[in-house]
């Protein structure tokens, strides 16, 4: 077989994202991608581009729902314009408890990690929605659940453990880990070297922080969402649980229905804390720069906090590893923030971690370490897409 074609499924709240590749004969290329975005407005947008960067459809269609905006995608993937997918990969936030491979999507499958959506509610509902509809709308094709959980799979149970009643724990609350797919294309990007002692910090909108060793995972700073671990854009990561309590009391205050007053913190927590929270100004790394260059203290002190959280995050997993080899940034933030890359290593020269200024500023792939420095540091960004589709074709037996 020549070239086959897989396609990629990435679906968010507001919009689905999509690659083609062809693979087969070890060859991976990626053909076309597209995504509509804007699912709940009267003015989405809908574009698939090829390989070369051309806009081969470019609309701005009203998409009221997520079923409009996935049947205008699988509708152009069935008309002939484009190769017909002959598999898909679904990417796939978290499979709870019990899936925890990748794996084909069965109509069982997908009621089983429906069952446990109260675990991922802002993902799992949107996923298995979409694997639904994929089935039907690409009758006869193959589809798999490729899992950002999958490469946390080999956390020990001391890290993956919650410190909280075993009735809970009994319901899969524990770490999961997420940005799995980010951290296996690190991994596969370093073969045939991969570094026995091995820190990622994807550090995105969302950002989460790995320990690894010998190419496996150890250690991962989310837990049972995205919302754990370090500091984001719109994220607490960890904090104190009386906190939570805290605001979880002022918010019932106007609010004496416990579901509507449980979603108002979620938003709190999710969706207003984090950089956007300490600064007032906003989630967004690079406008926290600016404001930081015209003054603003906040701005200043949001980004501190967030790089200090990761400084110490590093701390604690050298501790973890027994040592480091090598240190990776990645994610929005990580392959592109200069200043962030330099706050977060400023203080870490005790744990043989020196970078080189001058190499520091580069954008994308590069080794941005000073010669004399212990530990080399690395800046490589992820192709996530490859990584669902090396995963598709492993599954078909296929290599
Ligand atoms: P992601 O979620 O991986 O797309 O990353 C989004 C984050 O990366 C946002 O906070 C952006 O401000 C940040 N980012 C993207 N490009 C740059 C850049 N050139 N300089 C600084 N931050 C950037």
């Amino acid at each position: 077989m020549s070239s086959l074609p897989v396609l990629v499924l990435n679906s968010g709240s507001s919009s689905i994202k999509f690659s083609i590749y062809g693979a087969g004969n070890g060859e991976r290329a990626r053909l076309f991608e597209g995504a509509v975005d804007g699912i709940g407005t009267d003015l989405g947008k809908f574009w698939i581009k090829d390989a070369s960067g051309k806009k081969l459809v470019d609309q701005t269609p009203p998409l009221p729902n997520r079923s409009v905006a996935f049947k205008l995608v699988a509708d152009a993937l069935n008309n002939g314009q484009f190769p017909a997918p002959k598999a898909i990969g679904h990417r796939t936030v978290c499979g709870g408890p019990t899936v925890r491979e990748n794996q084909r999507i069965t109509p069982q499958l997908i009621d089983e990690i429906e069952s446990y959506a109260a675990l991922a509610p802002l993902h799992t509902p949107i996923a298995v929605y979409i694997m639904r509809e994929a089935l039907k709308l690409f009758p006869g094709i193959p589809n798999f659940a490729i899992l950002d959980t999958y490469f946390h799979r080999t956390i020990p149970e001391v890290a993956a453990v919650l410190p909280i009643p075993r009735e809970y724990s009994a319901l899969g609350v524990r770490r999961y880990g997420y940005h799995g797919i980010s951290y296996e294309s690190i991994i596969d990007q370093l073969q045939p070297e991969v570094p026995d002692k091995l820190i990622v910090a994807h550090l995105g909108n969302g950002a989460s922080i790995s320990a690894i060793r010998c190419g496996q995972c150890l250690d991962t700073s989310m837990a049972l969402t995205p919302t754990g671990g370090i500091i984001s854009g719109t994220r607490t990561g960890d904090i104190d649980p009386g906190v939570l309590l805290f605001i979880l009391h002022k918010i019932a205050e106007t609010t004496p229905n416990a579901a509507e007053a449980a979603n108002k913190l979620e938003t709190v927590v999710s969706k207003k804390s984090g950089l956007v929270g300490i600064s007032g100004v906003s989630n967004d790394m690079r406008d926290l720069r600016q404001a930081i260059k015209a003054g603003n203290a906040e701005a200043r002190l949001a980004v501190d906090k967030f790089t200090w959280t990761i400084a110490r995050w590093i701390g604690s997993y050298v501790a973890e590893l027994g040592g480091l080899d090598m240190l990776v940034f990645t994610g929005g933030i990580g392959e592109n923030d200069i200043d962030s890359r330099a706050e977060i290593c400023a203080g870490l020269g005790v744990l043989g971690i020196e970078l080189d200024a001058q190499r520091n500023h580069v954008r994308g792939a590069a080794v941005i370490s000073a010669p004399q420095s212990r530990v080399t540091v690395r800046v490589i960004p992820p192709a996530e897409d490859l990584i669902i589709v090396n995963h598709v074709v492993r599954l078909l037996g296929i290599v």
